[in-house]
């Protein structure tokens, strides 16, 4: 019996960080069925900031996430800052960047933004059945033939399709065949965070005024950006320095460090920045890898989804922009008449070939903007130098126009 083309797909997703809360928002509003599996308690986030250019912020704006109850601040500039003294050197005002691309470059507190993804999959009512959570079902083998998933707690389940969003780290990634290639990065980066009070009171509160990224290097491997979020109450800052610097040999996000250690990283930083250094909280180090593209993202009935799929240098702010165009991707190429077209399987390779290619060149992008400034959108113009990666070419994207250009070309071969 043929099945019926508007049939949902039984979708399992691994991991509730923000890719996959993304993708379970983006196919929810298909009609398919989706369940989202973390291997903790509760999936959570950490305490650091999260820039969305448009690219990022224009499918949460459709998928009617409340961009506005995740408290962004509305970026308005990039200022670049002398290391030494924090004289400003150059601005670059963001000026009608709502106009030209559609929605406000937000900055959000990573937490705020996640809960507001949580939201959207598990809580409100909308268009499609509202996702389901299962926690502490931690992802240990996947068939990618029969689509069926083992938990470490015992459980099998099966779906239609599995999207791997199971970050850096992916197990998935390994089960589908994928050897990663990287390498550590030569760079570290501590984050920390601080109340605009305290701010106030250090007579640092025009760190929270500009809305604005502001750096500091960012021409070798020493840089501070920093941003304010949570609607102007907390400033948030990553602070790059040599891995050589750092005897730490422990991993992950969530290493803590002392107000100390951090500003004994940076002798020679302007004494404004020291001073906030000196007085943050929640200071955590996080070390950096390279990866190298992957062979595939597909296997089967399994893809990889953001992190997992296209692990990236912070540098151009794009690793949960590519997530959600990741997710915005899988919500266009399975809209609910897809079996018209193709079945879950060939969308799935739809999906690769939407995705990979600009998703690496983005991952490269960032590569390169690691050490140079110069490298990263905002700062560079697609006249400085040929095949540069442009403001306009990350923020313009349409997603649309760029699979009706694959589904048209794969009709006429
Ligand atoms: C210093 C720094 C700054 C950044 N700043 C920005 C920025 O400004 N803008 C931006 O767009 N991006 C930024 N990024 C990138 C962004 O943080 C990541 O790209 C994004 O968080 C990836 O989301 P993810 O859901 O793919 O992975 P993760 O957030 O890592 O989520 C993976 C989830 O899967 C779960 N999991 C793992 N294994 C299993 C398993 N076996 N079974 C079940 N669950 C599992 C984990 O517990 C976790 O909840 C930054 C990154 C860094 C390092």
């Amino acid at each position: 019996m043929p099945s019926r083309t508007d049939a949902p797909l039984q979708v399992a997703i691994v991991g509730a960080g923000l890719g996959g809360l993304a993708a379970a928002v983006a196919l929810r509003r298909q009609g398919h069925i989706v369940t989202v599996y973390e291997r903790y308690d509760f999936a959570g986030e950490v305490g650091a900031s999260l820039s969305a250019a448009s690219n990022g912020s224009r499918f949460l704006e459709e998928w009617g996430v409340d961009v506005k109850g995740a408290k962004p601040v509305i970026l308005k500039q990039l200022i670049m800052h002398e290391w030494s003294n924090g004289e400003v050197q150059s601005t670059y005002p963001l000026g009608d960047y709502k106009s030209k691309f559609g929605t406000d470059y937000n900055n959000f507190h990573r937490i705020d933004i996640h809960q507001q993804l949580l939201k959207s999959a598990f809580e409100l009512p909308g268009d499609g059945p509202k996702c389901e959570l299962k926690v502490n079902f931690k992802a240990i083998d996947v068939n990618s033939e029969s689509g069926v998933i083992q938990f470490e707690n015992g459980v099998e389940a099966s779906a239609d399709i599995i999207v791997a969003a199971d970050g850096i780290r992916s197990l998935t990634r390994n089960m589908i065949g994928i050897t990663p290639d990287f390498e550590m990065s030569t760079s570290c980066c501590y984050r920390c965070i601080i109340g605009a009070d305290k701010l106030r009171s250090l007579g640092l509160q025009d760190y929270i005024s500009n809305e604005a990224i502001e750096y500091w290097g960012g021409f070798g491997i020493n840089k501070i950006v920093m941003s304010p979020c949570s609607n102007g109450e907390v400033v948030s800052c990553y602070c790059f320095y040599p891995a050589a610097h750092n005897n730490v040999r422990d991993d992950g996000w969530s290493i803590s460090a002392s107000p100390q250690q951090l500003v004994d990283t940076f002798p020679d930083l302007d004494p404004r920045m020291r001073t906030l250094m000196m007085n943050a909280e929640d200071i955590k180090m996080w070390r950096l890898y390279k990866h190298q593209p992957y062979p595939y993202w597909v296997k089967g009935k399994v893809c990889l989804l953001g992190d997992a799929a296209h692990p990236m240098m912070p540098d151009q702010s794009q690793g949960s922009c590519m997530a959600f165009e990741d997710a915005g991707a899988l919500g266009l190429v399975f809209h609910k008449n897809f079996r018209q077209e193709y079945s879950a399987v060939q969308g799935l390779a739809l999906y690769e070939k939407l995705r990979k290619e600009r998703a690496t060149r983005i991952q490269e992008a960032s590569f390169k903007a690691r050490e140079n400034l110069n490298e990263r959108i905002g700062w560079s113009s697609s006249t400085d130098r040929p095949g540069k990666l442009t403001i306009e070419e990350v923020c313009g994207y349409d997603m649309r126009e760029h699979l009706a250009q694959l589904v048209c070309q794969q009709n006429t071969t």
